[in-house]
Formats: structure tokens, C-alpha cells, sequence
């Protein structure tokens, strides 16, 4: 499976940063000390995201010296891609669950959320992104955004730009992000700003690449500290890949309609509207969605209502072409090919 986590490691892995990382990283164990105190606390459950998961014993080991000896810690084993996907099983059964690596994507008293920020430096990169962006003086409005991993430097990345000139623009998009700036990689309301460029500072090109699709209209910058590269979103290669996977679906009759029982990944009525229209639409519910799991479902196409991710980057390794909803309105003719746009994802639970 090669989806990836919001916060993916993986990229840390090639810059040879992962050890320093080791030892930097803030696990906010006095704050998770505390609250097991507080609540006398029985049972903690913690829940690392997939490229974290191999250090959750070191932090379990942690907590064992630091807590009564009565305390059980329990890591959770379940795969873990985002904010939206918390172990439910879990923290229905633990008095203090711990979710590292991402921020809150609803405020809750059942959840300690551990952002664990990326301690990366972005000076340098984007310093290198100045001569891929307008000159100030030619046009000074910028929108900025990043990730989670970054939201600590948002500021420090504010200030830059504004020393050099230009104006930043930024909001914080909606309820589903927690912070001014933050994108996710299925939410980019944070870059609806009226500046003609944005610049992403963060790792890979996925989420910059959502951007772009997002807003056609602006030029959009990546400046990628992690692995070191300064580039242009350009979303043609994608595009292609969905106008494939959209012309393989067209003569689809029966259909797959994917229905994610993760807690943050659920749109039901997206679900529902295609079963009511379509009578060869069948529901299948899923927490992992996997070409495995799929492969003895005898359908002619899915759609996926869960996270837009496994869709666009897994895609092409369902054994039937696996759409969007926007764009299974495409393929069955409700709606024109032009309006194809990536799949955003709003809303908490
Ligand atoms: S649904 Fe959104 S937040 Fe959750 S893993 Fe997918 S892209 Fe990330």
C-alpha cells in the first residue's frame, strides 16, 4: 500500500535526517504524564502514524518509567494515514489515548494530539524558491501554506517573505484544518486567497499538486526543505492518469461504491446519492481500502467516498478502475469532462 501519511517519513529517509530527527523530536511526554495522572489512568493507548509506528516502543519504554507500574500502554497496530484516522477500538478502551504526527482535526478531551514538528530549517529552500516566485515588485501578493510537520515555522516563513517584499496572503481554510496555512492532502481551502501565486513549503508533491488542480488559475511553488528542491506544480501527468482511469470506468455497469468506516474518512451522503441514482451501484463498507480487499468484489468500477488519496495515488493498482465521485459523474455522463477537479475533502465528524 503506498499511501502516504500527512506526515511521511519516508522523504526524511533519503536527506539521511531520521537520527537526528531520533533525538530532536518532542513526544510531549510530561504533557501525557500529566493527564495519566490527572485522570488516575488505568489504560493509555498510543497511535503513531505508519512512518513513526517503529518508534513507539522507545516511547512506550518512556512512559513505563515515568508512570505507576499499574499503568498498562497499549500501541495501537492499525494503520494510521492522518488525522482523520484515529483507533476507535482503542480509545474506546483506554483512558488516555495519545495520537503523535498529526494535528487535531476536531478539538476533543478523548484525544492528546502530538503534532511532533518537523525541525527541518526552510530558510535555505526558500531562499532558492525567490527566483521561481514574481518579483515583489512586479507582483507582491503571495498566498503561503504547508503542512502540519511545518505549522511551527509558519510564522519564521511569513516573515521572510515579508522582509523580501511581498505581501502574504492567508487564512486558515476550514474546520478540518487546525491551523492558518495548514493544507492537508485531501483540503486546500486554506490556499482561497486572492494572490495569483501560492508557495507550499513542505515535503513532496502531492499535496501542491491537489493545489494546483484546486486552483487552476495560480502558479503554485514548491519549495520542498526535506528533500531539498525547488519546483513548479504541474498537474498535466495527473490529469492524464484520471482522464484514464475515467475512460476505462465509462462502460462500467456495475459499480463499487466505497463507503470508509474510518472515523474522519466517512461521506455518507456521497455514498447515498450515487445508490439512489444508480440500481447497479452496490455499498461496500471498509476501514483500509486495498486492492486485495477489492479484488473478489466483481465489480466493473468503484468509486471511492473515503480518502481521495488512496484513489489518486493507489489508483492504478486496483484491479478495476477506482474514481473519485466528481468523477464518477464524469464517466456516466452526468457531467461533461472538463469538470473534472481533484476530490476535496471537507467537514470533521
Ligand atoms: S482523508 Fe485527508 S487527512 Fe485523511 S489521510 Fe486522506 S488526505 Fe490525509
Amino acid at each position: 500500500m503506498s499511501q502516504q501519511s500527512e506526515y511521511s517519513e519516508g522523504d526524511l529517509r533519503n536527506t539521511g535526517m531520521s537520527l537526528k530527527h531520533d533525538r530532536e523530536w518532542d513526544y510531549e511526554l510530561e504533557r501525557i504524564v500529566d493527564e495519566i495522572d490527572d485522570r488516575d489512568a488505568a489504560k493509555v493507548g498510543l497511535q503513531f502514524p505508519e512512518g513513526l509506528k517503529r518508534r513507539g516502543p522507545k516511547v512506550a519504554d518512556d512512559l513505563r518509567e515515568r508512570v505507576r507500574d499499574d499503568v498498562t500502554i497499549m500501541l495501537s497496530g492499525q494503520p494510521c494515514y492522518g488525522a482523520c484516522d484515529l483507533d476507535t477500538y482503542l480509545m474506546k478502551r483506554t483512558d488516555v489515548f495519545v495520537h503523535f504526527g498529526h494535528s487535531p482535526m476536531k478539538d476533543t478531551d478523548k484525544v492528546i494530539y502530538v503534532p511532533l514538528f518537523s525541525n527541518v530549517d526552510v530558510t535555505p529552500i526558500m531562499e532558492e524558491a525567490l527566483e521561481t516566485l514574481a518579483d515583489p515588485d512586479d507582483d507582491p501578493e503571495v498566498g503561503l501554506v504547508t503542512t502540519a510537520q511545518h505549522m511551527n515555522l509558519y510564522e519564521e516563513m511569513r516573515e521572510f517573505l515579508e522582509e523580501r517584499g511581498y505581501d502574504v496572503d492567508s487564512r486558515r481554510g476550514d474546520e478540518r484544518l487546525t491551523h492558518e496555512g495548514q493544507v492537508l492532502g485531501c483540503n486546500y481551502a486554506s490556499a482561497d486567497v486572492p494572490a495569483n501565486q501560492i508557495l507550499y513549503v513542505g515535503g513532496g508533491k502531492f499535496h501542491p499538486l491537489g493545489l494546483a488542480m484546486e486552483h487552476p488559475d495560480k502558479h503554485v511553488v514548491i519549495a520542498d526543505p526535506v528533500n531539498n528542491v525547488v519546483t513548479v506544480a504541474d498537474t498535466e501527468k495527473f490529469m492524464k492518469q484520471r482522464y484514464g482511469a475515467i475512460h476505462r470506468a465509462m462502460d462500467a455497469e456495475k459499480w463499487g461504491v466505497i463507503f470508509c468506516t474510518k472515523i474522519g474518512q466517512g461521506r455518507w451522503e456521497q455514498a447515498q446519492d450515487i445508490l439512489d441514482e444508480n440500481d447497479d451501484a452496490y455499498l461496500i463498507t471498509m476501514d483500509e481500502v486495498t486492492p486485495d480487499r477489492l479484488r473478489n468484489f466483481d465489480m466493473d468500477a468503484f468509486v471511492n467516498t473515503g480518502c481521495p488519496r488512496i484513489t489518486t495515488d493507489d489508483g492504478p493498482q486496483f484491479h478495476k478502475p477506482m474514481l473519485t465521485p466528481g468523477e464518477y459523474e464524469i464517466a456516466v455522463g452526468h457531467e461533461p469532462l472538463d469538470s473534472l477537479e481533484f476530490d476535496t475533502f471537507h467537514g470533521t465528524w
